[in-house]
């Protein structure tokens, strides 16, 4: 068995082996959301796949600190340094406080990150309560000669940096590819003195509600500095792994190093861990392309790209039956088969409790859980997991039907590596359905009932009840040993 977990790094282009700064204690900043609207389900699938790094990283017996971070100010509507602050914008069309706007999505965030069973961060800093770690940071860059003021702006001035520092070494881009790439003369920002310059801290103008007062006068910090800021104050100046959607690559990652290394000769992450976006017919699932669709739509079946609801531990396995690195396409049909898959491994995880033991097994446990752990250990590969899993089910299911053998202890050891795997690992749960005690209980019945007519030999009537199981999608088996039920 490959022990060694592999991580795909996008600062080296490679998979490396992950060695941990300070083991056995780890340090992952995930860049979080910016709360000035519900969360989309694209959204959820990138703090999904960090969900699964965490959990497997802590499955590992490493003691994780992963900071998550909530963007309440700075976030401009462009997502560079022009337009309107994103939240600001959203309190001023609402009339409400920006910090109400903020609250009402954040309430809505953790219940949607709660229903896909999400473990929550160890840290979740708000950069509107960091803003004087972020003012020590730009004075610090300032001091170190690679940041200007310009009329209470601080610019980070990119082609200086760039003389001595690797500054595109994250997106593998061409400098002067993106200076030819940038526009000319863009609206307040003529004082710049590159077109690459990015604000650390703007200027606040007397329309803006969100300001602070700073040694440059009263303002606002740049999206990008509350990362470095946070990530510092939490993990240190150097930690071990950073993360965040490949949109974020090319300028606020590439930036956040910028920063760091500008501030502390020191670039923050070991490892850059980017997850790849969700999609509808190909296009990046987006609030701005309108093709984007909440949680809440998903569970009820309310949009009009869903032909029906579905549960979120089945859109939890769907969304881990792709690669974090590889797009994941939405459609109905993937979701229906998400959802056999997602029944086939709870009846199995049923089933086992109640295996006939055997003096031999007819499989080797030990490649079962291999196939497991190495995919796990392949740059969180869950796809390949998932299908260990389903090779594990199929003997389970061998075992159930008489075709195939377990020893006691290889029956323990099966199910203690699909409760791990299962539970703890890819964080599926049991719901409604297999495995909920309100059906365990119904059936129970149900099972007693028919065993009654069984008894009074009304066969019509047994047979009844199974046929109209069978319709709702609940399958009874009589065998040896009783009667057993799966749904499918
Ligand atoms: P935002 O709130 O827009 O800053 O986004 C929060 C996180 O979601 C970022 O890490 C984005 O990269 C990520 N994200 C946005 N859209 C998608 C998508 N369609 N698929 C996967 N991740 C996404
Ligand atoms: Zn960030």
């Amino acid at each position: 068995m490959n022990s060694e977990l592999k991580i795909y790094n996008t600062l080296t282009r490679e998979k490396e082996i992950f060695k941990p700064l300070n083991a056995p204690h780890v340090g992952m900043y995930v860049c979080g959301p910016t709360l000035y609207s519900h969360a989309h389900l694209g959204n959820c699938r990138t703090f999904l796949s960090f969900d699964v790094v965490f959990r497997y990283l802590k499955h590992l017996g490493y003691k994780v600190r992963y900071v998550r971070n909530i963007t309440d100010v700075g976030h401009l509507e462009s997502d560079g340094d022009e337009g309107e602050d994103k939240i600001a914008k959203r309190a001023r069309l609402e009339k409400l406080e920006p910090m109400e706007i903020v609250q009402l999505y954040a309430v809505d965030f953790h219940k949607v990150l709660d229903d896909f069973n999400l473990l929550p961060p160890s840290i979740e800093p708000t950069a509107s309560g960091h803003i004087i770690e972020q003012i020590e940071m730009t004075k610090k860059i300032i001091a170190n000669g690679l940041a200007y003021e310009v009329d209470g702006t601080i610019w980070f001035n990119v082609e200086k940096f760039a003389k001595d520092y690797p500054y595109t070494e994250l997106s593998g881009r061409k400098l002067d590819e993106l200076l030819e790439g940038t526009r000319d003369n863009l609206e307040g920002q003529e004082e710049k003195r590159g077109r690459l310059d990015f604000a650390l801290w703007k200027k606040a103008k007397p329309e803006h509600i969100m300001r602070w007062p700073s040694p440059w006068g009263e303002g606002f910090p740049g999206w990008h500095i509350e990362c470095s800021a946070m990530s510092s104050k939490y993990l240190g100046e150097q930690f071990d792994i950073h993360g965040g959607g490949m949109d974020l690559v090319p300028t606020h990652h590439t930036n956040e190093i910028a920063q760091n290394v500008a501030c502390c000769k020191k670039s923050p992450a070991k490892i850059w861990m980017h997850t790849n976006m969700l999609t509808v017919n190909g296009q990046k699932m987006s609030k701005s392309l309108g093709n984007s669709f909440l949680p809440e739509q998903l569970f009820t079946g309310s949009h009009l790209l869903l032909q029906r609801g579905y549960s979120a531990m089945v859109v939890r396995f769907f969304m881990l039956q792709a690669h974090y690195r590889s797009t994941l396409d939405f459609s109905n049909s993937a979701l229906q088969a998400s959802e056999k898959g997602y029944q086939r491994l709870m009846n199995a995880m049923k089933l086992i409790a109640g295996l006939k033991t055997s003096e031999k097994s007819s499989f080797k446990f030990e490649n079962v859980k291999a196939d497991i752990y190495n995919a796990l250990n392949d740059d969180f590969n869950t796809p390949v997991v998932i299908a260990g899993l389903f090779e594990a089910a199929g003997i389970i299911n061998s075992v159930n039907d008489g075709n195939a053998s377990v020893t006691a202890a290889d029956k323990e050891k099966l199910q203690k590596l699909f409760s791990e795997i299962v539970f703890d690992v890819l964080g599926l749960k049991e719901e409604s359905g297999a495995g909920s005690d309100k059906i365990d209980g119904l059936m129970k019945l149900i099972i007693e009932l028919r065993k009654d007519v069984r008894t009074k030999k009304d066969f019509a009537a047994s047979d009844k009840i199974r046929d109209e199981l069978l319709k709702v999608g609940i399958q009874v088996k009589d065998g040896k040993d009783g009667v057993t039920w799966t749904t499918n």
